[in-house]
């Protein structure tokens, strides 16, 4: 079974290309170009990964993720976080926020498909959100 990747990003250019790159390597794809549709597919779907912009209209990513992983039902499903800025202290926020990594934008191919390839294989690394 290949894996599924939820694709949680507002900008049509970046979840184009995003989403060619999954589809082409064969990952199942799933899109929503905000947070709360992101949710609710992520409730009804249940990816094995969810790439979420940080930066996206109403709830960002970082609140977004944060909602992901207090949700029981959500909390298993690893979250990297794109964005177009990491400096230090975002990239603290994001992993406090509950992301399990992230990838800078704009995203080189070959970085970015090992990456995503990377967390999929990875085991968990996060304990589950007490509740
Ligand atoms: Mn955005």
């Amino acid at each position: 079974m290949t894996a599924q990747v939820l694709v949680v990003e507002d900008t049509p250019a970046n979840m184009k290309l995003v989403c060619l790159l999954l589809d082409r390597t064969g990952y199942r794809v799933l899109q929503a170009d905000n947070a709360a549709d992101g949710i609710a597919l992520a409730r009804a779907h249940r990816p094995d990964l969810v790439l979420m912009d940080m930066q996206l209209p109403g709830i960002d990513g970082l609140a977004a993720t944060r909602m992901l992983k207090a949700d029981p039902e959500t909390c298993r499903i690893k979250v990297v976080a794109l964005t177009a800025f990491a400096m230090k202290g975002d990239e603290e926020r994001m992993l406090a926020s509950g992301c399990d990594g992230y990838i800078a934008k704009p995203i080189q191919y070959k970085s970015f498909l090992a990456e995503v390839a990377r967390i999929l294989a990875a085991p968990p690394t996060r304990q589950e959100t007490p509740p």
